[in-house]
């Protein structure tokens, strides 16, 4: 048995490596760069936690998901693995004692947001590490040319320059061609090996349906599986389609990035344990979350582009049982993708503007030094300044590519408070102030790092212990930070915003226009990939998908719609048309149900036989829909 496998059976309790993990592993051991294209699901993270494990040092995992870090951390706890994460909004005193820790302690892996990695706290540790491996996670959000291009990405070349030696492990799910080679060119690792797994999912029933009636396709495919997500393009619609499935007595709950904390993570589980078996989210659901049955992954708006449709629907089926990815789509959803090439794209007027407007609203005056965190809320942003959330967003997201700032996903930290008073003080406050002291006092029993670090406190706790009324403990502990004898940072359960540029005026801000032309085009490329996969009938879906993501496949997957709808065998007319009739003579029945029951190829075919019966006065078509034969 090799060393890793005795690291995986030791850690993980498994006999064996999943294809192409072992090759990655052994690589990585070697020393070698190894770029891994795995789909998700794919067991991607055992590549590089594994060889963290096998060597000694430690291996730093770059990762632009919050809410993964803190998932994967945890994990590895759960498997007696020390692990660590560093990332958005954490405070500056937390952040130094991590590193610290990381110069001699035992903690194998350290994963930490790409933004956090040009800051000055970071560098200044950085070349005493003893780095065993560098890990790039979605190593996509490197290149220009994908659709999730992370400008702080780049600073990942200049640590590999630092650690010539130490290998580096690129990762992704979804990568095409140009992308593969533009996250080689970028990271500049010259011929590492590249390991890719096959795309394919051949238990995966992909599926498009065209439709008017998108709440009634809904439901009637939802009601039939045990486990479903259906995606949606905005907060709105999960909200308003999760109430439509439930007035037709479907358990379904919406999902979105705009529900409370706690919600979130109810709606979550119950969904996880099987007791609301519907999911109606956003695309923001669904990342590190592994559910081996969900039967069917319903697209009720267009996706984007097939990168998130892929890595979407890739989330049905995981156990191996044949699973249902549909998505629905009609002339507004084509509407939709096509204009969103302009919104997407502002003007350079446009993207000035809502430069000026963000510092407005962060209060950020002209000459503030750059690398610091704000709570940035899109929503009451949009609404304090008027704007239009779907261009607002864009242009901050095309600002942010330009390296003026990194905003980040909605992240919880628990309020702290450190003493930075010594003990003589607080005895003289005592004296002067009984009430404030008797919180000081009662702080101190309760926790016994207050002195030495921000400690993570609940304030409903204290404020029961101390009989406190909660907003007036508040307000005490305010007091005592405006007195400089303790410093309080309140909870925070939001996104943030890492402004990382000087700040400047908004006229003289240097922007980049050939670049967003640039973008623009691909984006253009993208969004036309994604229209006509929409709208094909003729070509294989899964082969479309392959060759999309670099994979050649000259064979038909014979489990798409469109390979279903070459397979039929096609009645003739005069054989469908005694079936209609043959149908109707035993009882009448909706025009609507009796094309449902036709397979897609056929319904074309069907629709000419009904309109030829009722020229022919043979059957009629009622007021409410239903079709009859005439005796
Ligand atoms: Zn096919």
């Amino acid at each position: 048995m090799s060393s890793a496998q005795q690291i995986l059976q030791k850690y993980w309790g498994y006999n064996a490596f999943r294809p192409l993990q072992e090759d990655i592993i052994d690589n990585v051991l070697n020393g070698k760069d190894t770029l891994a294209l795995l789909p998700t699901g794919g067991g991607k993270s055992v590549c590089y936690q594994v060889p963290a494990l096998a060597k000694k040092g430690f291996c730093l995992v770059i990762s632009p998901l919050v809410s993964l870090m803190q998932d994967q951390v945890e994990r590895l706890k759960a498997h007696d693995i020390l692990a660590t994460y560093i990332h958005a909004g954490m405070h500056y005193n937390d952040v130094n004692r991590i590193l610290q820790n990381m110069l001699h302690g035992p903690i194998k892996l350290l994963y930490i947001s790409p933004e956090r990695l040009q800051t000055e706290l970071f560098q200044e540790y950085l070349p005493e590490f003893d780095l065993n491996l560098i890990a790039v996670d979605e190593a996509h959000c490197i290149s220009q040319w994908g659709h999730d291009f992370r400008p702080d990405y780049l600073k990942i070349a200049s640590i590999k320059q630092l650690f010539p030696e130490v290998p580096l492990l690129a990762l992704t799910a979804s990568a095409t061609k140009d992308v593969q080679e533009d996250i080689m060119l970028q990271l500049q690792i010259k011929q590492p090996a590249i390991y890719k797994a096959s795309f394919e999912r051949s238990n995966i029933f992909y599926e498009i349906k065209y439709s008017e009636q998108k709440n009634a396709v809904a439901s009637e495919v939802v009601k039939r599986a045990n486990s479903a997500i259906v995606y949606c393009r905005s907060r709105y619609q999960t909200e308003q389609l999760a109430r439509n499935l439930r007035n037709d007595h479907i358990n379904a709950l919406p999902y979105h990035a705009g529900m409370a904390k706690d919600l979130r993570q109810n709606t979550q589980e119950s969904w996880m344990q099987g007791k609301t078996p519907v999911m109606v989210a956003t695309t923001a659901f669904g990342m590190g979350i592994d559910k081996a049955d969900v039967q069917l992954v319903l697209h009720y708006d267009a996706p984007e582009h097939l990168e998130a449709y892929y890595q979407e629907a890739g989330r049905a089926g995981r156990s191996g049982a044949d699973a249902r990815a549909l998505a629905l789509y009609n002339a507004k959803d084509i509407n939709k993708l096509q204009e969103s090439i302009a919104w997407k794209f502002p003007k350079e007027s446009y993207l000035r503007e809502i430069y000026q407007a963000v510092v407005e609203y962060l209060q950020i005056p002209i000459g503030t030094q750059p690398d610091q965190y704000f709570d940035f809320d899109i929503a009451d942003f949009c609404k304090k300044f008027k704007l239009e959330a779907l261009p607002a967003t864009s242009a901050l997201k095309l600002l942010e590519q330009e390296g003026l700032w990194t905003m980040t996903d909605a992240v919880y930290h628990p309020a702290t408070i450190q003493f930075t008073a010594d003990r003589h003080e607080l005895d003289n406050l005592l004296q002067v102030y009984p009430d404030l002291g008797y919180v000081t006092t009662g702080l101190l029993r309760m926790y016994g790092t207050i002195f030495q670090f921000p400690t993570p406190v609940r304030l409903s706790t204290i404020a029961k212990q101390l009989r406190l009324d909660k907003d007036l403990l508040e307000r005490m502990l305010q007091q005592l930070g405006r007195m400089e004898l303790l410093s309080y940072n309140k909870s925070k359960d939001g996104p943030q915003l890492f402004f990382h540029h000087l700040r400047v005026d908004s006229k003289h801000l240097h922007l980049d226009m050939q670049r967003v032309l640039n973008l623009r085009k691909r984006y253009e490329v993208r969004t036309n990939a994604m229209i006509s996969f929409l709208e094909n009938k003729s070509e294989c879906r899964e082969k479309i998908l392959l060759n999309y993501f670099g994979e050649e496949r000259h064979t038909d997957c014979g489990h798409c719609d469109v390979c279903r709808n070459k397979n039929i065998v096609r009645p003739s007319n005069k054989e469908l048309r005694a079936e209609i009739l043959e149908r109707l003579k035993d009882s009448e029945i909706s025009l609507r149900t009796m094309i449902a029951n036709y397979p897609d190829a056929i319904k074309e075919q069907l629709t000419t036989l009904v309109r030829q019966l009722m020229d022919e006065e043979l059957i009629s078509v009622l007021p409410n829909g239903t079709i009859k034969y005439n005796n």
